[in-house]
């Protein structure tokens, strides 16, 4: 701690300057000499550390008083002198109206330290500030390595390709170091106009990623390095994909069993079939029987979810739906009119009268 240190003078303030006053001026230059602002720059450095010590004094009433006793006793000719002085300069301050009175006494007590154990706890505190930036500011110091941010994008996948796995195109944003300023963010005392200041820009990246097969909804996959630029030689940040399966309007899942309703014509239901349908990984025959009912349901064993424990998998139930052909042509008309001949089918022969009769009133 050099006693010779005007802070006052390194703040650009006046001795009787209040807090706004103070804060203001270190806010202006702290953004003028941040490290981060003037990388490499070792004078912008030392200044930065003068101008968080004279903010981390001048900004504490406490301090800054006892700041103001020393500068009085270093001019003076002796210890015995600055003491009687500081007693005064205390005492003068005392005077002022006093809050609470625990307070003065509290006050009382720790100005009777004497000023070797006051300042050597006070340079211990502000090497400590100064090598770690806590405070008053708590960035990291430019010159030591940073990571990358992290870069979270979602990928939405179809549940045939959150089972067998696929590979995805994913383009994302990332921050890369400014060609320009090189990071700088200064470029010949003005803001860089490429990354307006920031030092970063954003670039453009699209990366082939391979889903593994049997993801989850929700599930996070890391692609290591592919984040956001480090800083300082720091490594990059990682990339993570969060992976959504897109709700299939075909497939409704209970439990590792995958449900669905197929389509199929009068013909088929009639005389029974042997039709392609989707499953989960991929399509699979399915035999349609001769005289199928519509609502028939029918089990595809083995081609549901896979069980997490076991392994082994749940079946696909596939329900049947008959559906008649639209804008039926006069030679499909003719041949249901020779259907209903060759055969007196009535489907609602089951349903009882009172049912009946109420729909008829
Ligand atoms: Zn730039």
């Amino acid at each position: 701690m050099n006693k010779d240190k005007d802070y006052y003078k390194i703040l650009g303030i006046s001795h009787s300057a209040d807090k706004k006053e103070i804060k203001k001026a270190y806010r202006h230059l702290a953004g003028k000499y941040h490290p981060d602002v003037n990388p490499g720059n070792k004078l912008c450095e030392e200044k930065f550390k003068e101008i968080a010590e004279a903010f981390y004094i001048l900004n504490d009433d406490k301090k800054r008083l006892q700041y103001d006793i020393l500068k009085s006793f270093t001019s003076a000719k002796s210890a015995e002198q600055a003491k009687s002085q500081a007693s005064k300069a205390y005492s003068d301050k005392k005077s002022e109206p006093e809050p609470a009175s625990s307070k003065g006494k509290k006050q009382d007590k720790q100005f009777n330290v004497d000023f070797g154990t006051f300042f050597k706890d006070f340079t211990d505190k502000l090497a400590k500030t100064g090598n770690q930036e806590k405070k008053p500011h708590s960035e990291p110091r430019k010159s030591q390595p940073k990571k990358g941010e992290d870069i979270n994008t979602e990928v939405n996948i179809t549940i045939t390709e959150a089972y067998n796995g696929t590979v995805r195109k994913v383009n994302i944003l990332r921050a890369d170091i400014c060609g320009k300023c090189r990071g700088k963010r200064i470029i010949n005392g003005s803001c860089c106009n490429n990354c307006n200041g920031k030092g970063e820009v954003s670039t453009h990246k699209q990366l082939n990623v391979k889903i593994p097969a049997k993801v989850k909804e929700g599930s996070k996959i890391r692609i290591g390095g592919e984040g956001n630029k480090g800083l300082n030689g720091g490594e990059n940040g990682d990339l993570f994909l969060i992976i959504h399966v897109i709700k299939s309007s075909f497939f409704t899942f209970d439990g590792i069993n995958v449900h669905c309703e197929v389509p199929i014509t009068p013909t088929e239901a009639a005389l029974g079939a042997e039709i392609q349908i989707p499953s989960i990984d991929g399509f699979i025959n399915m035999k349609i029987p001769a005289e199928t009912r519509s609502g028939q349901k029918f089990k595809l064993a083995g081609e549901g979810l896979p069980d997490p424990n076991s392994g082994k998998r749940g079946d696909q139930i596939a329900a049947v739906k008959i559906e008649i052909p639209l804008n039926l042509s006069e030679k499909e008309k003719e041949l249901y009119k020779e259907l209903a001949k060759a055969r007196k089918f009535n489907p609602r022969e089951h349903i009882i009268f009172e049912t009946h009769s109420k729909t008829r009133s």
